[in-house]
């Protein structure tokens, strides 16, 4: 479609060849001298051309193409405009694909836009300068006044008709056009008309001659568009600047928010893909624990929207260079590169940007982003990138910390105090949105017995193991505590009393078919008794309550033989709070 429009505007242009009666009737001298300086200050002009908006290019040549039709006559100028605008986009092309930013798919529509965007610009010059009589007017003769009102004319009909094509073109890509308007047309016809009286004196001064003053004129012209392009730079630097520090606001807001470390990925991840769209995946290499020497790779694939994670000896490959030298590393294309990704590597990775993460001193870890296309990583996301990787460089340590006051060391589930927060979030929500939950006391049978019996090292070994039991059988929401010795608090969020006995009856079966090895070569098992009290139908009504309740049922649970598991309800029929003895593990 833009290409029958361009292509229509090239025809327009060439016609008056095959067509001479075409050919405007006065033809002012067209002096080669004159048409090679014209050529040389749009092609200068367009040089420093900006983008107000990264899918489009704004150069301030209306000005300049007007006076060209007036001085050299409204074909010429149409024919030279249209081969000056042609050059240069693809000159554009060509940049554009010599730094590897060109998809190989768009070469084509690029190519099409060059030919439409010369031609339609150099026939609507040629049409708007022939309607406005470019062609009538013999410059020695004219008055100042009649040139400058020539020059508005033509001026202003040639942004008029050419920013309604482009807005037309651009709605029907999809653009809205109200923001083409808001964002294209109103700034850019507005800084360029203010150039028109710039136009009007160089057509006065223009005298094919004496050209000095005209050549003086192309050079302050050249000069103005240049002020204007630095001042559009400056503008859009700041402006990038401005979104990065909003990013990097938001984000830390987000990691700061993230206490335990898988919480801390997701969020580590998502911020960082959001806020460099060419990172297609991520990989957050860091130590499994403080004083670990494994490290922990976790990767995110943005497109698949998946997590995925693996613990390698040592920092190999990229990230391993990026934790050996302390810094940045930027590999444009891997296809080209001697360090490639190591153990962590992911096919069709071709650009690749790794900051390290210093904590306690150090390179405790890497951040880095890759991409399926080469050399996407520039200095700019570098920067982001390292301003990034210090707000997950705390966010990290604040993990550790969190880890260590909140997770027992011999079991490695949580401490009571995390049960007892826990328990209070749980109790919130189901009030506010009336779901409901159910908490589990659990403790070992006869563990004193265990301990006088195999010592207190066999005692701990079969504790952790319970513990690892329990983890096991729990599902992602659920959370297990240390309550106290050898007693274990789990807290089910939206889980009814029957599905968390079925639980309780899972983990209770597992650890009584577990058997631990001791040193003397003994083979020992153990089970543990249950108490579970659920939220709303125990009746409770606090926290407090409803633990006492589940410790209830599981005195029961002792009480009635052990290895068993007890559910309790609140029975206001009778008035008393019967605990109801429900699974029967029965002793071994
Ligand atoms: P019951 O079946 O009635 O629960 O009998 P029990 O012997 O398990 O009694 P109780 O639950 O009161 O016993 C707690 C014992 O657990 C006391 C202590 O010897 C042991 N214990 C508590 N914490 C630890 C620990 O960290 N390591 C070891 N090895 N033993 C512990
Ligand atoms: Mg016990
Ligand atoms: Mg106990």
């Amino acid at each position: 479609m833009s290409l029958a429009v361009g292509l229509c505007g090239w025809a327009a242009l060439l016609l008056p060849w095959a067509v001479p009666s075409w050919a405007p009737t006065a033809a002012p001298d067209t002096g080669f001298p004159a048409l090679v300086l014209f050529s040389v200050v749009i092609v200068a002009a367009r040089g420093f051309a900006f983008r107000p908006v990264p899918e489009r290019v704004l150069a301030l040549d209306t000005a300049f193409f007007v006076a060209a039709a007036l001085c050299l006559g409204s074909l010429p100028a149409g024919r030279m405009v249209a081969i000056a605008l042609t050059v240069d986009s693809l000159l554009r092309i060509l940049l554009l694909a010599r730094s590897g930013r060109l998809a190989a798919v768009s070469w084509v529509d690029e190519v099409g836009y060059a030919i439409y965007f010369g031609g339609m610009t150099g026939a609507l010059l040629m049409a708007c300068a022939r309607v406005g009589g470019a062609d009538d007017l013999v410059l020695a003769s004219a008055t100042p006044g009649a040139i400058a009102v020539r020059v508005v004319i033509i001026g202003v009909a040639l942004l008029v008709t050419h920013y309604a094509v482009q807005g037309a073109r651009a709605v029907l890509f999809g653009r809205s056009l109200r923001s083409y308007l808001r964002e294209l047309a109103a700034p850019g016809m507005l800084s360029e008309a203010s150039l028109l009286p710039l136009g009007a004196v160089m057509v006065l001064l223009y005298q094919p001659e004496h050209m000095l003053g005209f050549v003086l004129l192309g050079g302050t012209y050249v000069l103005f568009s240049f002020v204007y392009s630095r001042l559009a730079r400056t503008g859009a630097d700041l402006h990038r600047r401005v979104g990065e520090l909003e990013i990097l606001n938001s984000t830390a807001r987000r990691l700061a928010a993230s206490l335990e470390l898988e919480e801390l990925v997701e969020t580590a991840a998502r911020e960082t893909t959001r806020a460099i769209p060419e990172a297609e995946a991520l990989t957050l290499v860091h130590r499994a624990a403080a004083g670990d020497d494994r490290l922990v790779v976790d990767c995110f694939d943005r497109d698949r929207d998946e997590f995925s994670r693996l613990v390698v000896g040592r920092g190999e490959g990229a990230a391993g260079w990026v934790m050996t030298h302390q810094t940045a590393l930027t590999i444009p294309d891997l296809a080209n590169s001697e360090i490639d990704l190591g153990p962590a590597g992911t096919e069709g990775v071709r650009a690749w940007l790794g900051v390290p993460i210093f904590m306690y001193g150090g390179c405790e870890g890497v951040l880095a982003i890759q991409s399926r296309s080469p050399g996407v990583f520039q200095a700019d996301h570098r920067r982001l990138l390292e301003a990034i990787s210090l707000q997950v460089a705390s966010a990290l340590q604040n993990a550790r910390l969190y880890e260590m006051a909140m997770v027992d060391g011999l079991t490695g589930l949580f401490v009571r105090r995390y049960f007892d927060a826990r328990i209070e979030d749980e109790i919130e929500r189901a009030k506010r949105f009336g779901t409901p939950f159910s908490v589990v006391m659990m403790d070992i049978d006869d563990f004193k017995h265990l301990n006088d019996t195999h010592g207190h090292l066999i005692g701990d070994r079969v504790l952790r193991a319970v513990a690892q039991i329990v983890k096991t059988q729990m599902r992602g929401v659920d959370t297990a505590s240390r309550y106290g010795g050898e007693e274990i608090a789990l807290v089910l969020p939206r889980t009814e009393m029957v599905a968390a006995l079925n639980q309780a009856e899972r983990i209770r079966a597992a650890i009584a078919e577990h058997r631990v090895a001791t040193d003397a070569g003994a083979v020992i098992g153990v089970t543990a008794s249950f108490g579970i009290a659920a939220y709303p139908e125990s009746g409770a009504t606090t926290a407090e309550d409803l633990v006492r309740r589940a410790d209830r049922a599981l005195y029961r649970a002792k009480k009635t033989g052990k290895n068993r598991v007890e559910l309790y309800w609140d029975d206001a029929s009778t008035g008393k709070m019967p605990v109801i003895a429900v699974v029967e593990g029965g002793r071994r």
